[in-house]
């Protein structure tokens, strides 16, 4: 999903659609003239491996992301969470995919691993 930077207005929009498997929904709208703030929840299932064991594991994403969007060029003291785009062409998809990356690259652990590990904090 593509969105105009320029047609976005003040008033909230409502989107939803779907990256991979995961489900985005969430609103938009101009804060500032070159500002632009997104916030959605992000739910779906991440099939990936135990970090300790290497066990296939199935996690529960569900996730408030947020982002401020911005078609000027910011220096990094103004705003870190600041994104910004080149031109007038936001690219939500794009912006979902990469909160995705990092989730995905996160750490998780099986049921066993975290019970293992709870098990051995008690013990200190
Ligand atoms: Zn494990």
């Amino acid at each position: 999903m593509q969105i105009s930077f320029d047609k976005i207005g003040l008033e909230e929009i409502d989107f939803k659609f779907k990256v991979e498997r995961y489900q985005t929904k969430g609103v938009f709208c101009k804060i500032s003239k070159h500002l632009v703030k997104l916030h959605c929840q992000l739910t779906g299932m991440l099939e990936t491996n135990c970090n300790r064991c290497g066990e296939f594991v199935n996690i529960k994403i569900d996730e408030i992301v947020s982002f401020l969007i911005s078609n000027k060029t910011y220096n990094k003291k103004e705003a870190l969470e600041v994104v910004e785009i080149d031109g007038d062409i936001i690219d939500l998809a794009g912006l979902i995919k990469g909160e995705l990356i990092s989730i995905k690259a996160g750490y998780y652990q099986c049921k066993s691993c975290e019970t293992d590990k709870n098990l051995f904090e008690k013990e200190y």
